[in-house]
């Protein structure tokens, strides 16, 4: 078994590799729930609804969110009578907010939630929410502060990020599943997600840090140069006090590391890290990608 660390884009994309190369069976994947945000009563949880679809076979790859050929009736009509959701779901990935919304206020863990979907989409993937507590992402922006999803969603970045912090009722913890996963992997993978929005958040679960310590674990850096390869890393990355490159990325995760993979055209090196192509372009290129990762566990 292989567990990955994941956010919503750049470890999906590695993951569709894995997928081919791995049965889903051995695959474990954290994911990050410090985006979760309940829209007009209903539950969104991006990036485990991201990796659940991908392995679903139902994930719209175009955009890594959202499921393949949705329609969108229920979003523009519930806007039309004043909703004001400033995200757009599809009408299929809302029936599945809606169930996860249900079965949180009826008293499941969102743990529960995610493997009762899973099983009712033939996932057969393990699909770990890293807790079963709210956290989430804040962005200061002088606008005030806003939740990470606002920031990048509704206002697409465009606001200066100042700082980025969690907001959480009590610290975080990580759930016994993901702990055991965590320590009875082969090998931990952190995939090229954003290091702030994405990992970060699940390194911080209380019992992660510990779980790790004994583990192999490799990182994927989701930087080439002094850019990410999407989004919005960078600018989160100078708010959170880190530079936003590949050697930034290692640093916030070198207590962990056994290795750091970066790209052959990374401008800004690493020390001792492996270069490889890491852009996936597409399947291919992310099936090559997994390959070299699973010779360096194996070696
Ligand atoms: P989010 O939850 O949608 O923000 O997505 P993630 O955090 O999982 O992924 C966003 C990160 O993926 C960005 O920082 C990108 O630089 C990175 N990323 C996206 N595509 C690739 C890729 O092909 N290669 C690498 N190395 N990183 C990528």
């Amino acid at each position: 078994m292989i567990t990955f660390l994941s956010g919503g884009t750049g470890t999906p994309k590695l993951l569709r590799g894995m997928r081919t190369v791995l049965p889903d069976r051995e695959l474990c994947i954290v994911v990050n729930t410090a985006e979760d945000l309940f829209i007009s009563g209903n539950h969104l949880s991006p990036d485990v609804d991201t990796v659940m679809y991908l392995f679903a076979g139902i994930l719209d790859t175009e955009t890594w969110w959202g499921i393949s050929g949705d329609s969108h009736i229920s979003h523009e009509l519930a806007n039309r009578f004043g909703a004001g959701e400033y995200i757009t779901i599809g009408d299929q990935d809302r029936a599945v907010h809606i169930a996860r919304g249900a079965l949180l206020r009826g008293g499941k863990r969102l743990t529960e939630c995610t493997r009762l979907l899973c099983e009712r989409m033939g996932v057969l993937a393990t699909v770990l929410p890293m807790t079963d507590d709210e956290v989430a992402t804040y962005v200061s922006t002088p606008e005030g502060d806003i939740h990470f999803q606002e920031y990048w969603v509704k206002y697409r970045g465009k606001l200066p990020a100042l700082d980025i912090y969690r907001r959480c009722k009590r610290h975080p913890v990580a759930t016994d599943e993901v702990i055991r996963a965590l320590e009875e992997s082969d090998a931990v993978v952190i995939g090229p997600s954003n290091p702030v929005t994405s990992i970060s958040p699940i390194l911080e679960c209380e019992g992660v840090h510990s779980a790790l310590r004994d583990q192999f674990v490799i990182a994927v850096s989701p930087f080439i140069g002094d850019r990410p390869v999407s989004g919005p890393a960078a600018e989160l990355m100078e708010a959170w006090g880190s530079r936003p490159d590949s050697l930034g990325t290692s640093l916030l995760y070198q207590d962990l590391l056994d290795v750091f993979i970066q790209d052959v055209r990374d401008t800004i090196p690493v020390e001792g890290a492996q270069r490889f192509d890491t852009l996936m372009v597409d399947i291919d290129k992310s099936i090559e990608l997994s390959r070299f990762i699973l010779e360096l566990i194996r070696k």
